[in-house]
């Protein structure tokens, strides 16, 4: 550790710092310097109050990309300024196991040498999972490390790591006997291809134009998008106060259908629309979550028309086995031969539901699997219980846990309303084994189903020794919903659960905030009857230049690595911030790096002058009230300003906004004006105050090149664990900030004056100034004006007449003229201007000829002649500007 810090002053403290920052030389190993001092690791007892956040944890499979790198830049703003703040700050790492990603990756990698994972088995084929992840943690690792990430490694995790395991059997059990989850047959999304179920937020939609079926059915007519799954449609519903129908209701019937007769039984529910196509329709309960409903309430027979594969099962007669897909076309000619087709609807849009993972098709289908209840009141609440769903709205209605946006609420509330009971059970090799076990009669037992953490090793009922475990996993997000509390060793009761939970943000993209988000909620509330987070602040996507999403197929991705080396991770963080609001997606690309890049050179550059011309007893000195000038009083008021508005921002999480009022404040305040009178006369005391406060303010944004100028300061300490700004009343001098900016804006009017006369910059030019209020700022700061507008021979009085034949201009009473024979040759600008107004004149009389042409006017568009009538105005004025400019001369 010594041997690090001894390395990291020799390297970093330079007696001339190089003219251009190179971030390849420092990341890196300042980097290494603050893991091995141990700097992200708070101590867990000493009486700081906690800042805490959970890193959202990549996919152990992926690399890094954009939406990482954003939240990388987020986190680590809020992280490093709480830690300045004095916090005791825990940022915890760590990855997901995220279980149908990683094994269809797997599966794609083994499927190149000719494997399926049942070739290989499960014991085997989990080694090359593991393998697999092994390699990419370390990778994500090290990608985190590039982006400047101060988290604390010491406690990284992974989801399937053995003490999160433990966390997971722990709440599954818990929730187990609390009724919360149970095991039973219900409708869920299947995909074919992963051959899994999928949460209801794992299914995206994709619209598509397909053919809609209207099929004659006894007496009513029936539409479907689907013929395939209507084999056995017997029940036929229709609304209570329909008309047509009520003499049917209850009624059975010989209905002909596709494989012969079939009876058919009319029942009366509001589900049915009577303002929808004939008002009657068919249930298809095995293969529609809303006919599953209706088949549930009215107690109806629910049999399985398509199988796990995504084939027709033997209710299908003489299509049984076919795939469903496939058979459609011969299902409906043969409908069509018994002529009961009514019509077909070519271009009905069809929302078609896809696997999130692999994009196939999803079959909704009745299967058997785990659940958890949303609905079972569960959760003590004073003398009532509320469900789990009921206490996940509670807390964000109540503003437990606030989010922001605030308009993402509404959705939240949206989705938390609507929420199913959330099947839990993957059939996938890769994640947590359910722990229950079956004692099952076909292996000579009893039928008992046993909850356990260990495998048992008999019966605890009929002692069968022969026990099977359940052979599905759980879904990721059952694990990572425990994560804020399962990282800091819930169950046990640890200090680091005491102290950091709840963990004080979430910052994640508004796009998991369903599938991840809301879960942490639902767990926390439910385990530790704590919210998991105060608050949640979501980031938007990251998208090209045009604001297209990035993808490989559209090939305008941006891998945040290579943008890190070419231009620093510096750079990289603040465009993912500057201009970014929450919730909002940003648009990124190249070009905006590089702008970064410039201005963490121009701090670099700032920073350079500022030392260079203060020696070792300089970077010491200390401000002395009595002896500042009122150029010094300027910046230090101006500093103040600053350390108020960019506290005050951070603390209400407007990065973009203080990282753009930093940018303003160093180039402009700090750099064209305050180093451009420094040259005048510096301060040093002043001079290094204000650079230190700079390079702590920033560095949440750019730690890297701030820490290596931070030590070019003379400081001991490095400046990641430095404490924040202070706001000092005594550094405000109203009286002289005002002053000053009268001094900038005479500045700045003369400077515009000599830009709109093209004088050479090197040419001094002569000037006569009047004003009463403001004589003695004048004089005292005659050297600054003429050094910073260009100007000599500055004349200053209190008043007198207007110079004729001169460029005037008054500000705020100041009355400033500059001789035009010394801004100009006189002779050439007359010329000049007789140019300029014989070129306007052609324009005006070109445009006047067109506005008289009626044709012209009649024909064309009408904004066309608008925009022909705007030039000829702005033409005119020009002409008279010009003609009075003449005149002057
Ligand atoms: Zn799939
Ligand atoms: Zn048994």
């Amino acid at each position: 550790m010594l041997y690090i810090a001894c390395l990291y002053f020799k390297k970093i403290k330079m007696k001339e710092l190089p003219k251009a920052y190179s971030s390849q030389e420092y990341e890196d190993f300042i980097y290494q310097t603050w893991e091995t001092l141990g700097l992200f690791t708070p101590e867990v007892n000493t009486g700081k109050k906690p800042f805490s956040i959970s890193m959202p944890p990549p996919n152990a499979t992926g690399t890094l990309h954009l939406g990482h790198a954003t939240m990388l830049a987020i986190e680590d703003i809020m992280i490093r300024y709480k830690r300045m703040c004095g916090y005791s700050v825990l940022w915890l790492p760590g990855t997901d196991h995220a279980s149908i990603a990683t094994q269809n990756k797997v599966e794609k990698i083994i499927a190149e040498e000719g494997l399926t994972r049942h070739d290989l088995g499960r014991k085997k084929f989990l080694d090359r999972v593991h393998k697999f992840v092994a390699d990419s943690q370390s990778i994500i690792r090290n990608q985190v490390r590039k982006m400047g990430a101060s988290c604390d490694w010491s406690r990284e995790r992974y989801t399937l790591d053995e003490g999160l395991s433990e966390a997971v059997t722990e709440a599954f059990i818990k929730m187990y006997h609390d009724g919360v989850i149970y095991r039973g047959n219900r409708i869920v999304n299947w995909c074919p291809r992963c051959s899994s179920t999928l949460a209801d937020d794992e299914v995206e939609y994709r619209e598509e134009k397909a053919k809609f079926y209207y099929f004659k059915y006894g007496p009513v007519i029936i539409g479907t998008a689907r013929p395939e799954t209507k084999f056995l449609d017997k029940i036929i519903v229709v609304h209570p106060d329909d008309k047509r129908y009520k003499k049917y209701i209850g009624k059975e019937m010989e209905v002909e259908w596709i494989e012969g007769n079939i009876t058919a039984k009319f029942i009366a529910d509001n589900a049915a629309d009577p303002e929808f196509g004939s008002g009657a329709m068919t249930i298809t309960p095995a293969h529609s979550f809303v006919d599953f409903e209706i088949a549930k309430k009215h107690k109806l027979e629910i049999v399985q028309i398509i199988d796990e594969k995504g084939n027709l099962t033997s209710s299908a007669g003489e299509f049984a086995g076919k795939n469903a897909y496939e058979a459609r076309e011969a299902i409906v000619e043969k409908l069509r031969k018994k002529g009961l087709v009514e019509k077909i609807d070519e271009n009905y849009i069809h929302k078609l539901s896809v696997c999130y993972r692999c994009g196939s098709t999803i079959e909704p289908l009745v299967s058997k699997q785990w659940f958890i209840d949303v609905n079972k009141k569960v959760i003590n609440e004073g003398k009532s219980k509320k469900s789990i769903k009921e206490k996940a709205v509670s807390v964000v209605k109540n503003g437990e846990i606030e989010i922001i946006p605030k308009r993402f609420n509404k959705t939240y509330f949206h989705w938390m309303e609507n929420l199913r009971d959330w099947c839990i059970s993957r059939q996938i090799w890769f994640g947590h084994r359910i722990p229950v076990y079956y004692c099952e009669k076909d292996n000579n037992g009893c039928g008992e189903i046993i909850i356990s953490k260990d495998a048992p090793k008999k019966c605890p009922k009929c002692g069968n020794v022969k026990l099977k475990q359940d052979p599905d996993t759980l879904d990721t997000w059952f694990s990572s919903g425990l994560w804020t509390f399962s990282t800091l060793g819930w169950p046990e009761k640890t200090d680091e659960l005491k102290h950091f939970h709840p963990t004080s943000v979430m910052e994640t993209g508004y796009d998991i905030l369903f599938f991840w988000v809301a879960r942490m909620i639902i767990m926390s509330t439910y385990h530790l009857n704590e919210i998991p987070f105060k608050t949640v602040y979501l980031h938007g996507l990251v998208r090209d230049k045009q604001g297209r999403k990035m993808s490989k197929s559209l090939g305008n991705g941006i891998d945040p690595l290579d943008m890190i080396s070419k231009y620093g991770a510096d750079a990289v963080r603040l465009s993912l911030i500057v201009g970014a609001t929450p919730g909002n997606d940003i648009r990124l690309y190249e070009e905006k790096i590089a702008g970064f890049r410039n201005f963490v050179n121009k701090i670099w550059n700032a920073s350079r002058f500022a030392l260079m011309n203060l020696n070792e007893e300089d970077l010491k000195a200390e401000i002395d009230l009595k002896n500042l000038n009122s150029a010094d009083k300027w910046i230090l008021t101006r500093t103040q300003n600053l350390i108020k508005k960019i506290t005050k921002d951070m603390e209400t999480h407007k990065y973009s906004e203080a990282g753009n009022i930093l940018y303003d404040f160093i180039w402009l305040e700090f750099c064209d004006w305050y180093l451009e009178m420094s040259k005048v006369k510096l301060n040093p005391g002043v001079l290094i105050y204000v650079l230190k406060t700079i390079l702590k303010l920033l560095h949440p944004f750019i730690p890297f090149v701030t820490e290596v100028l931070w030590k070019n300061t003379g400081s001991k300490n490095m400046l990641i664990i430095e404490d924040w700004p202070e706001f000092k009343k005594e550094y405000i001098f109203r009286n002289e900030e005002k002053k000053i900016n009268i001094i900038m804006d005479i500045i700045t009017a003369i400077r515009s004056i000599r830009a709109e006369y093209k004088v050479d910059p090197t040419r001094k030019i002569e000037a006569v100034i009047y004003s009463e209020e403001h004589l003695e700022v004048l004089h005292e700061k005659k050297e600054i004006l003429e050094k910073m507008a260009g100007l000599k021979d500055i004349q200053i009085q209190n008043k007198g007449k207007p110079i004729s034949k001169s460029a005037s201009k008054v500000i705020q009473g100041v009355e400033i003229f500059l001789p035009l024979d010394a801004l100009i040759d006189l002779e050439k600008e007359k010329e000049r201007l007789y140019k300029e107004i014989k070129s306007e004149e052609e324009i005006i009389s070109f445009l006047e000829k067109k506005l008289d042409n009626q044709g012209f006017v009649r024909n064309a568009p009408k904004d066309v002649v608008k925009r022909e009538m705007e030039k000829l105005e702005i033409s005119l004025i020009n002409l008279k500007k010009l003609e009075q400019k003449l005149k002057g001369l």
